[in-house]
């Protein structure tokens, strides 16, 4: 037989009996992985993580766009693209960049394995474009790891109970990373994005903007949910209830990012307010004649994100994500009831854990709205945040203006 060029790999040798120095999980972004260079310097960054003698799992996000063109694809063929088919198509970004990076690895001359979501024993429930992991089984991770593989797993996605591929929803390597770090027990999971950490607003909107060192998972779920666009909410949601700690830091940099972890009194007792976070759009409803069960228990069927609830006799205001409009119009729609909804607003979210025991939180922050002449049209509050949805058009100036007047800059 004639042998072709094609066949010839690179040696790679057994790394099994390297010291053990600890299971790590690190989360690799979209713009982390953007072009063929940049996946090569990921590679050797988990293979200096290796050499260190680490076990090392990698999750991988798709290369820069590949979402939006996937999901811009589909939108070309088909208006409304079947969610199970539509997961198949979004769910290959991630297996590309994990294919890819292993490879780079073996060019190292590492051993290394790409497993997709299915693969890695991610198991998801049933539910296409926003299913949540209710297992894992890590057995084919465990043996690759013990056989001194770096294993890279396609963030994002995963199996159902029916046996379907199904996807997390947008941002959704984040749950894949926190999930496996809680699995198989790391001591924490590395988040490596585009930014040096989480900052005390959007740099783009406040240039003195400052990076925070530490942030408990309460804070940093606030902050997730009401717009930081840094982790997704739910796996911040997951990490919380399996404390596992998470460091949010720059893919360019080697500088020390930020700590996600369990509250402690240094915390409370440091900053009243941690950040200010903000949302161009969110779609708030008003309802009337409805009933509050029978209400959000269709649009909890309909896998509709509800934020904020408010009632003031028969008239029920909520909002919710823009991207779940369609649903939440179908779901009320079905359900016979006159409802209106405005696009016309955003929210602003100041956020800290020392607010639970400091006063005039609330008082400053409508003093300084007030001042700026912005008209809050809803207000919310959680023990550690309050959230004001003003127009969109005066979300950049409400961010300023609390940054600002909470001295959020300087610390
Ligand atoms: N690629 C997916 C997205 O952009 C998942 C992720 O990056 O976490 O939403
Ligand atoms: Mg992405």
């Amino acid at each position: 037989m004639a042998t072709t060029d094609f066949e010839r790999v690179p040696a790679v040798g057994s790394d099994a009996d390297a010291r053990d120095a600890g299971t790590i999980v690190l989360k690799f972004g979209g713009t982390s992985v953007g072009d063929p260079e940049k996946l090569k310097s990921v590679a050797r960054r988990l293979v200096a993580r290796r050499e260190a003698g680490h076990r090392v799992v990698a999750v991988l996000s798709a290369m820069g766009k590949t979402t939006d063109d996937l999901l811009d694809l589909a939108a070309e063929v088909s208006p409304r693209p079947h969610p199970r088919e539509l997961d198949m198509l979004v769910s290959v970004g991630e297996r590309i960049s994990c294919a890819l990076a292993a490879m780079a690895i073996h060019d190292l001359g590492h051993e290394a394995i790409s497993l997709t979501g299915s693969q890695a024993g991610i198991v998801t429930d049933t539910v296409h474009g926003k299913a949540k992991i209710v297992e894992v089984r890590a057995r084919r991770i465990h043996e690759a790891l013990d056989e001194g593989k770096i294993v890279l797993v396609a963030g994002f996605q995963g199996v159902s109970t029916s046996h379907e591929v199904t996807t997390l929803g947008r941002g959704g390597s984040d749950a894949t990373a926190v999930a496996l770090a809680a699995a198989l027990g790391a001591d924490h999971c590395e988040i490596y994005t585009d930014v040096r950490g989480v900052f005390t607003a959007d740099p783009r909107v406040v240039p003195a903007a400052r990076q925070l060192t530490r942030l408990s998972f309460d804070e940093m779920l606030e902050m997730a949910s009401s717009g930081a666009g840094v982790m997704m909410a739910r796996s911040v949601e997951v990490a919380r209830s399996h404390n596992v700690k998470l460091h949010v830091r720059s893919t360019f940099e080697d500088a020390e990012g930020t700590w996600i972890q369990e509250e402690d009194q240094e915390m409370l007792e440091k900053a009243l307010i941690s950040g200010v976070v903000h949302q161009r759009e969110e779609t708030v409803y008003r309802v009337s004649g409805a009933s509050r069960a029978q209400l959000f228990g269709a649009l909890a069927e309909a896998s509709v994100n509800v934020d904020t609830i408010v009632q003031t006799g028969e008239e029920i205001v909520f909002s919710a994500p823009v991207e779940d409009r369609d649903d939440a119009a179908r779901t009320l729609d079905g359900l016979g009831l006159a409802w209106s909804s405005r696009d016309d607003l955003g929210k602003v979210s100041l956020v800290g854990a020392g607010m639970k025991s400091h006063p005039g939180v609330a008082a400053k922050t409508f003093a300084t709205l007030e001042g700026a002449g912005i008209d809050a049209a809803v207000v919310s509050t959680s023990p550690i945040k309050i959230a004001c949805h003003v127009p969109s058009t005066q979300v950049d100036r409400a961010v300023q203006a609390l940054h600002e007047a909470f001295d959020l800059g300087s610390r």
